[in-house]
């Protein structure tokens, strides 16, 4: 199934069935015949974090310049020319009423995180003091650069910092910004988990003022739901048309997101539902080794930074996670695995073929994508290659492109097809996540999975994602240390202690929701997480 239609699918079905009914209706706006057309508005609402979750190009970015007065919308009448006075006619009576009429105004200031941080060196020439300075109208800049830790590079040419220094330094500009609406697309992109809760933290606090409205989107559902106070749920066919939901409560618009059924629209968003076990998995103690490794000890240059890993043994047909907060080495492991690396210490002798997903991917050769995956994959084009990879990887649409073209969701999927597609003893992973959205996260998430357990596969991934580590691994792996100092990683572990050992180090518990068991991450404080430390059980409730 698409995913649209609940109990037929619409290419054989003489009646289509639950088509959404806001597709009777016309559009908010439509930029073109047969062009793209939004349904619904977020509505942003002062001393409050609005959510959206869905997929990208289902008009995120098109909602929020409506609201911040830069499009009007035409209502689906894109002949005509588009007049406020129509947007608020259509809008009297709902809670976007006073909004809009503000917009029209000139009274609703804006201030927005772009969803791609890779692109500021591009606008922006000058080192990091200099882009904040300018933005900096609250005067709050020291306390957000400490508490960002943006100190090392405040000095440094933008052009040449990471993109986790970027993505900081970026919502350092737009937080510092006196503003009455922050949209803050995607705040976690290359952001350990202990990063991703302080700008979570900062959020919150800037919305605690009680006058700004603050929207974000967000992929990680970990986050979001943290972060979130009430959630609109977007659907639909990205690049068709799009459906914004009424707000939801964040807990139900997760659940049912993940449900792939949203309740008071009658909506199948997706033909399968995503669970979480609240208990760790068992161990695997049946399944043969795959290879033992020795202690590791490797540094760079003087050893300004130096790892350690502790011996161990993979098994045959686990899937192994690898957390961890970033620079602790993570990378340099799977570098020395994959054979790119050579050890200062101990040896990795294993005969294995190893199929490697590098955290940056390097694939610019001026080639079609279809001819790339072609020339790995030795069933690319049968119809068992479609289902496994091709379909949940959303390849389909993007095989005639040139990989030079490609964005960096679609790189990231044709990287992760590429690695399973090779036959291989052992796949390494290193975050498959990023760029993904939440759909493609939950696709990508079930591809591995199923890869995994048909193919008997041995897997190694290394990720952020806390829902995606849980969905995928049977046993963990954790690095902690000092950043860009020194790493230390634990031998592979049970799932239990393993996320006792990493959360622990964080500082964050997590408690199950009652309905569905989804793990959510506890107040600092509240009752929950002070039992819970005292047990020290910080993610499995059983
Ligand atoms: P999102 O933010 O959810 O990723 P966008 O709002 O950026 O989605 O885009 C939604 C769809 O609208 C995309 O298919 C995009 O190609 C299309 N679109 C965006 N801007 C324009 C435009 N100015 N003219 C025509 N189509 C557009
Ligand atoms: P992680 O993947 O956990 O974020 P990495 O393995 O990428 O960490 O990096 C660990 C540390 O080693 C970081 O401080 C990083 O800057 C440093 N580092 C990584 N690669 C090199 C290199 N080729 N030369 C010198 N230092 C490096
Ligand atoms: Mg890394």
């Amino acid at each position: 199934t698409c995913g649209i239609c609940v109990e037929k699918c619409p290419f054989d079905a003489i009646e289509i069935i639950n088509l959404p009914s806001e597709l009777e209706n016309d559009p908010v706006h439509r930029y073109g015949d047969n062009a793209f057309g939004l349904y619904g508005l977020p509505v942003p609402e002062p001393g409050s974090v609005t959510g959206i979750l869905g997929p990208n190009g289902i008009g995120k970015s098109t909602a929020v310049k409506m609201l911040s007065g830069e499009l009007t919308p035409n209502l689906g009448d894109h002949a005509d020319e588009a007049t406020w006075d129509a947007v608020l006619e259509r809008f009297k009576g709902t809670e976007l009423q006073n909004y809009i009429e503000r917009v029209i105004e000139g009274e609703v200031e804006v201030a927005r995180k772009p969803q791609y941080v890779d692109q500021i060196p591009k606008q922006f020439d000058g080192n990091t003091r200099e882009l904040l300075e300018r933005t900096d109208e609250r005067g709050v800049l020291d306390s957000l650069v400490e508490r960002l830790s943006i100190g090392p590079v405040m000095d440094q040419d933008i052009d040449s910092i990471s993109g986790g220094e970027l993505q900081r330094v970026a919502l350092a500009a737009t937080l510092a910004r006196d503003a009455d609406f922050y949209f803050l697309d995607e705040i976690t992109p290359y952001l350990d988990i202990g990063q991703r809760m302080t700008a979570a933290r900062l959020i919150r606090e800037l919305a605690d003022d009680g006058e700004r409205s603050m929207m974000v989107v967000e992929h990680d559902l970990a986050i979001l739901d943290l972060l979130a106070d009430t959630l609109h749920v977007t659907y639909g066919e990205p690049g068709a048309y799009g459906v914004v939901t009424d707000p939801k409560s964040t807990r139900n618009g997760i659940n049912e997101y993940l449900k792939g059924y949203l309740d008071n629209e009658n909506m199948r968003i997706r033909p399968d539902s995503i669970t979480f076990d609240e208990h760790a998995p068992r161990e695997i103690t049946r399944s043969q080794v795959l290879f033992e490794y020795p202690d590791i000890e490797k540094s760079y240059g003087d050893g300004e930074f130096s790892l350690s890993v502790d011996g161990g043994a993979v098994h045959e047909s686990e899937v192994l996670g690898i957390v961890g907060p970033n620079g602790i080495g993570k990378s340099t492991m799977a570098k020395l695995f994959a054979g790119q690396l050579e050890p200062d210490e101990g040896e990795l002798d294993f005969q294995l073929d190893i199929a490697y997903k590098p955290q940056y991917i390097e694939i610019d050769q001026p080639m079609r994508v279809d001819a790339f995956l072609s020339s790995i994959a030795d069933d690319f084009g049968s119809s068992y290659w479609d289902t496994e990879i091709a379909r949940p990887l959303q390849l389909n649409p993007i095989m005639e492109q040139s990989l030079t073209d490609l964005s960096g969701g679609e790189r990231q999927r044709v990287a992760i097809a590429a690695c399973l597609s090779e036959d291989a003893d052992l796949y390494l992973l290193d975050e498959p996540s990023a760029h993904l959205d939440v759909e493609q996260r939950v696709q990508a998430t079930t591809a591995i999975r199923r890869y995994a357990e048909n193919h008997d596969a041995t897997v190694m991934v290394i990720d952020h994602d806390i829902y995606m580590i849980d969905l995928l691994a049977d046993r963990l792996m954790v690095f902690d240390g000092e950043p860009a100092v020194h790493g230390q990683a634990s031998r592979p572990q049970g799932m239990r202690s393993g996320m006792n050992d990493f959360l622990g180090d964080l500082d964050i518990t997590f408690r199950r929701d009652e309905r569905t068991g989804r793990p959510r991450i506890n107040k600092p404080g509240s009752q929950l997480d002070r039992q819970q430390k005292g047990d020290g059980e910080y993610y499995y409730s059983r």
